[in-house]
């Protein structure tokens, strides 16, 4: 590529001449390939018709980049990676992972139809159709309205809207939107500003409170996001965000002058409105100045973000004012899947993406989804109908699915996070402190500095524990772009779901063990699965979220619980009234820094403990994880769908007994060669952790290299893609791998731990008695520091 084939093929390409001539003449490659991409997202931008030949260059010089960041990710099979775009990769016969295709499909389809027979139609559908698209797309109370392409004076708004003479092809036929055009100024819809509609209500479009006002913002945030993540037009993006200002100032005014100008606010619905005005006003300037100064290729990533916060922020407003019921905000659930119809693409980027990056079939069991298994028609219907009926079931699943196919739709297909960005952080430090480091050849300084403040401001929602925390593996290492992107994809679901994503296979195996007891059961999401299940339930919480409740619990605030949770933590295990001895104790996600998992597991008489979390990493503590092991051994382990930066399994434990066998325990051996934690340790060559997926475990530079291939799909499915092959060999690096701690199983403690009286009086007991047979890594755990910055604040 670059200069030789630039001057090839200049011939054929006019219409930017100029520009192409200069290019010839005097720029490296280099240049030329950076005009080439601000040309290809300026005519993005203003809805320009983009040279033929330079938009081949650009999408070879993305699908390049895809191929080579996966080369030297899989160094093994350099040869046979074909230079191809990913979106259509090599489909390796019979092994090819199948889709089942749901909804989406049914909805693409339905769009390409209208696209071809859109030739049939005459000028007057052709408004209609762009007309009801439209409708769909914007706020109730706005239209379309001047051209904001500079120079253009047409203020034909909505008048008359068609499409361009002839389109070639395929993926424009993917969008109507995205091609319809003025045919007065010829400029695209999506380049004419969106404002209000002349006879829109007042009281509509300037709601002053209640239901009104939260679908208000939810039609704009959702305009706002489309805008930018899914249309990609700065004009709409900034139409939406103008007209959100506008609507929080009006709010504000009425705050200032007493609130409740027209109404009968109560004073819960005055303190969560004025909550919900802050936070969005926040949000907003991190649009605008994400607008003024964000770089093209982050921009939709940072926006989706920025929209969601605003989304879940007033989601959650509606919950807590109106409940789960009333509908007034969509669920996040439908939100997403609302925000994918009108990315039909993504779903086949996704099978694209398996086939291409998920070699090894468990890795792509463990993110649960809907496969087509079966080639007869009549078992694929029943299989899609089994998909329906599972995502209307488990919300939590279907949003966890939507997010990896955005996740592959914004990172991946557009070969953000390929230039070597995660090799930098690896490389910047090998502290927790790289976590911010930002690529050297990035052209975009204005965000790094904007990122930190907001990090540290906001979101602490998960233990960063910077402070001096170099043995434990909280934080995973991550680029600024892909961290926001991460806990905006997770933080949310954890609050209002649950920390872990349950799937049905997961829910097949706890049924199993009943009936259970949940202590820590926040939600009550995954004991209300149980529950649907047929399974005989108790879920416990210290602090039920409640709506009603004055305080609002650590995790959850004030999201109403999906089954009935009642008061009472570890001590109810210890109470022989209720017979929880004959209960399988379940363990979700128990927080890191707190004494709630090791004592329930001290209390509990019961025989099976039935764990969801990490290990060594950000759920429990070591104390847990030691009184789990000396009492109980592993019976059964599956793997659950993970987000970037979480590394949680299902685990299966039975108390110990003469004769109950133990299983090999994958998360703590080594990957290739199985090798146990106990024997590595004996041997003296401690198993080391990868510190970027927190997953996978080697005992040996050897075994490291032979898994690569695996574990460079375990890095994709995070949307990591590693630019170096030296990564492989980085076994002994620190900034890599991380020692995993052979645990302490001495007897003697367990002896101070076990006087129940002492256990049940309070965590102090606990606290003092593990205090003294506690090392460094133990009181670091126990830092109220970390505590807090796992618990989500709601008021932030
Ligand atoms: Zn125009
Ligand atoms: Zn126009
Ligand atoms: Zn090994
Ligand atoms: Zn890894």
């Amino acid at each position: 590529m670059g200069k030789k084939s630039k001057a090839s093929s200049r011939p054929a390409g006019q219409a930017s001449g100029r520009k192409r001539k200069a290019g010839f003449l005097g720029f490296q490659s280099g240049e030329i390939a950076f005009i080439e991409d601000e040309m290809a997202a300026l005519a993005a931008e203003y809805g320009l018709q983009l040279d033929g030949d330079v938009a081949s260059h650009v999408r070879e010089r993305s699908s390049a980049k895809k191929s080579k960041a996966r080369r030297r990710q899989l160094p093994q099979k350099a040869d046979t990676v074909s230079t191809k775009a990913s979106s259509t990769p090599t489909p390796s016969s019979a092994s090819r992972i199948r889709l089942l295709a749901a909804t989406e499909t049914i909805k693409s389809t339905k769009r390409k139809k209208t696209n071809e027979d859109k030739d049939a139609l005459g000028p007057v559908d052709e408004q209609k159709l762009v007309l009801s698209l439209l409708v769909t797309v914007l706020p109730d109370t706005c239209a379309l309205r001047a051209c904001a392409v500079p120079g253009c004076s047409c203020v034909n708004g909505s008048r008359s809207m068609g499409f361009p003479e002839q389109q070639d092809g395929e993926d424009k036929a993917q969008d109507t939107l995205k091609f319809a055009q003025c045919l007065k100024c010829q400029h695209g819809v999506l380049q004419h500003t969106v404002t209000l509609r002349e006879d829109a209500d007042v009281a509509a479009t300037l709601p002053s409170g209640g239901q009104r006002l939260l679908v208000a913002l939810y039609q704009l945030i959702r305009l706002a996001r489309l805008a930018s993540s899914v249309y990609k037009s700065r004009i709409w993006t900034k139409s939406a965000l103008d007209r959100l200002g506008l609507l929080l100032a009006h709010l504000k005014r009425q705050f200032a002058t007493g609130g409740t100008q027209n109404g009968q606010k109560s004073a819960g619905e005055l303190r969560q409105e004025m909550q919900l005005l802050t936070e969005l006003q926040t949000q907003l300037r991190k649009a605008q100045q994400a607008v003024a100064t964000g770089a093209r290729d982050e921009l939709p990533i940072l926006l989706a973000c920025i929209c969601d916060q605003m989304y879940f922020q007033t989601y959650y407003a509606a919950l807590v004012l109106y409940g789960r019921a009333s509908g007034t905000v969509p669920a996040p659930d439908v939100y997403l899947k609302e925000l994918e119809s009108f990315t039909p693409e993504s779903a086949t980027q996704l099978e694209g993406f398996l086939n291409t990056e998920l070699l090894s079939s468990d890795l792509v069991d463990a993110l649960a989804l809907p496969l087509a298994s079966s080639s007869s028609q009549d078992e694929l219907a029943r299989e899609r109908l089994r998909a329906v009926e599972q995502e209307r079931e488990n919300p939590l699943l279907t949003i966890y699915h939507a997010r990896l196919r955005e996740g592959i739709r914004l990172f991946y297909e557009e070969g953000v996070g390929m230039g070597g960005e995660m090799d930098v952080v690896l490389n910047g430090s090998d502290t927790t402190t790289s976590t911010t480091a930002r690529p050297k050849n990035s052209k975009k300084k204005p965000q790094k500095k904007h990122y930190r403040r907001e990090k540290n401001s906001t979101s602490n929602s998960k233990g960063q524990a910077d402070e001096g925390s170099t043995s434990t593996l909280t934080e995973m290492p991550s680029y600024p772009l892909l961290a926001q992107w991460r806990n905006n994809c997770r933080d949310w679901c954890c609050h209002l779901y649950a920390y872990a994503t349950p799937t049905r296979e997961a829910l097949k195996l706890l049924t199993k063990y009943g009936p259970i007891v949940e202590i820590g059961a926040g939600t009550g999401y995954w004991s209300s699965l149980l529950q649907r299940e047929g399974v005989d339930v108790l879920a416990f919480d210290k602090c039920p979220p409640n709506v009603e409740d004055a305080t609002a619990n650590a995790y959850h605030g004030h999201v109403p619980p999906f089954c009935s949770v009642a008061r009472g933590g570890p001590e109810v295990l210890g109470n022989s009234e209720n017979d929880m001895a004959g209960r399988s104790l379940l363990l979700c996600y128990p927080p890191p820094g707190d004494a709630m998992a090791v004592r329930s597991v001290q209390l509990f008489q019961g025989d099976v403990v039935l764990h969801v979390g990490e290990w060594q990493g950000d759920t429990g503590d070591r104390r847990f994880e030691a009184e789990l092991q000396r009492r109980f051994v592993l019976e059964q382990q599956l793997e659950l769908p993970n987000w970037g930066n979480s590394a949680y399994a299902l685990t299966v434990w039975r108390r110990k007994t003469k004769e109950v066998p133990a299983v090999a325990w994958r998360a703590m051996s080594c990957f290739h060669c199985g090798k146990t934690l106990a024997d590595a340790a004996a041997e003296c060559e401690p198993l080391r952790r990868c510190v970027i997926c927190k997953t996978n475990a080697y005992c040996s530079t050897s075994c490291a290299q032979q898994d690569a291939r695996a574990h460079a799909a375990e890095h994709a499915k995070r949307l990591v893609f590693l630019d170096e092959t030296s990564s492989v060999h980085a076994f002994e690096n620190d900034a890599y791998y991380r020692e995993l701690k052979e645990l302490d199983l001495d007897d003697a403690v367990v002896a101070v731990k076990s006087d129940w009286n002492a256990l049940t009086k309070s965590s102090e007991a606990t606290r003092d008695g593990s205090d003294s047979d506690s090392d460094e890594e133990l009181s670091e755990d126990e830092q109220p520091a970390k505590t807090a910055g796992f618990a989500f604040n709601f008021q932030a």
